[in-house]
């Protein structure tokens, strides 16, 4: 997914929503792209902070190590988090940070230092009053912890807020671990409840944080989870996975094919599968028009970032698969990163029941606007979705003035 993709689909909701040349010119543009090279050991990475949209508050985003990232990804994913705060409704605006680094080639140490470097190289552009990072693809609690402390010994001041998804020792959310999984679940059951559908199979492309979690919640919840996958393939059992076995083999093998109650199949065979739900929860661009005709699910809950392209996505809503998108559907992580900043800035901390009763209220407020929306015209869950982040941030640029 590229940054082309997205203005040219902004430039779609704009002829919907009748937006003008102002409108769409705000929306398109990113305030600030920040980069640097960092350097360990010899080595050198490029590093990025773009901040996208801050009408509704300090920006507010992951950063993301990974090979392939680069400053047009980071740019697209901060554009999405700009409209992932507006659908939750978190006074924040939208940020992405990255390194393009394989994080599995560092040594511990190495990965310390890369990480301290880029809070002494963006430093003075984040702070709890102005940009929030957090974790993302293969960023961890402990990384976080590094970076607070860094930000912290240039500060001369302690200052928890500067960052989300630390460990609970130093200032983290209970609930923040799974928040991003948590609150998809919240949104599906709220869309299963909608469509009537009782049937309750369930595949999941991705073994990381959000989908490895949405597994565990879902068959909490009764779910049949039949397959699973990683980078290196995936498995299906149509009786059902066992879920703690497939964890185990997945922490102590590093992959999920080495499970053996179940047949190996490829991640492609996996979005085909004759589930309920589908949950793409790995990287960008995984349903396309080459797959979307044969996925026979009849929900696809998106807790990856940009894994329907927007060609697949008109050929889903012909074929009546409700695809509930990312910017809703992986917005619990932001949501309970707010609380994190909120409970950190009140210096008071929540138990886990109490975030979790407000992460459902924000997501099930949020799914219940759009649903409004979307059975009242004929255009597509994502498009309602963006409808509505879309209007948030332009009301607040016109509030600012900069609409004039
Ligand atoms: N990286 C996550 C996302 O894409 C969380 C961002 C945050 O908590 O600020 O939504």
């Amino acid at each position: 997914m590229n940054f082309t993709t997205i203005t040219n689909f902004i430039d779609k909701i704009g002829k919907i929503a009748n937006l003008s040349e102002k409108e769409l010119k705000i929306l398109k543009t990113a305030r600030r792209e920040h980069t640097a090279e960092l350097k360990v050991n010899e080595n050198k990475y490029l590093a990025y902070r773009v901040q996208f949209n801050d009408a509704r508050g300090p920006t507010k985003g992951g950063i993301r190590y990974h090979p392939e990232v680069d400053l047009d990804e980071v740019k697209a994913l901060a554009f999405w988090m700009s409209l992932k705060t507006a659908v939750a409704d978190v006074p924040y605006g939208g940020a992405k940070g990255g390194i393009t680094v394989n994080p599995k080639e560092l040594t511990i140490q190495e990965l310390e230092e890369l990480s301290r470097k880029w809070i002494r190289a963006f430093h003075e552009h984040i702070g709890p009053t102005k940009d929030i990072p957090a974790p993302d693809v293969y960023t961890t609690p402990q990384i976080m912890a590094w970076m607070m402390d860094e930000y912290e010994k240039i500060k001369g001041e302690k200052s928890p807020g500067v960052i989300t998804g630390k460990p609970l020792e130093l200032g983290g959310s209970l609930v923040r671990d799974i928040a991003t999984a948590l609150g998809g679940v919240y949104v599906l059951k709220e869309a299963v409840a909608k469509l009537g559908l009782t049937e309750k199979t369930v595949a999941i492309q991705g073994f990381g944080n959000a989908g490895m979690n949405a597994a565990k919640i879902l068959s909490e919840e009764g779910y049949k989870i039949v397959a699973v996958s990683d980078s290196k393939g995936a498995i299906y059992n149509y009786e059902g996975l066992n879920l703690n076995e497939v964890i185990k083999v997945k922490q102590e093998t590093k992959s999920v094919v080495n499970y053996s109650n179940a047949e190996k199949i490829s991640n492609g065979d996996l979005l085909k599968l004759n589930v309920c739900v589908l949950v793409p929860s790995a990287l960008a661009n995984a349903i396309t028009v080459e797959n979307a005709n044969d996925i026979k699910a009849k929900i696809i809950l998106e807790l990856a970032n940009g894994p329907t392209t927007p060609e697949a996505d008109e050929i889903l809503h012909k074929n009546k698969v409700l695809v509930l998108p990312d910017i809703l559907a992986n917005s619990g992580g932001v949501t309970v990163s707010y609380f994190e900043w909120v409970q950190n800035n009140y210096g008071y901390y929540w138990d886990a029941q109490t975030v979790k009763d407000r992460l459902k209220e924000k997501l099930v407020k949020a799914f219940n606007s759009i649903w409004e929306k979307y059975s009242s015209n004929n255009y597509d869950f994502r498009i309602n979705t963006y409808l509505l982040a879309i209007d948030r941030i332009l009301k607040a640029e016109k509030l600012r003035g900069n609409l004039k």
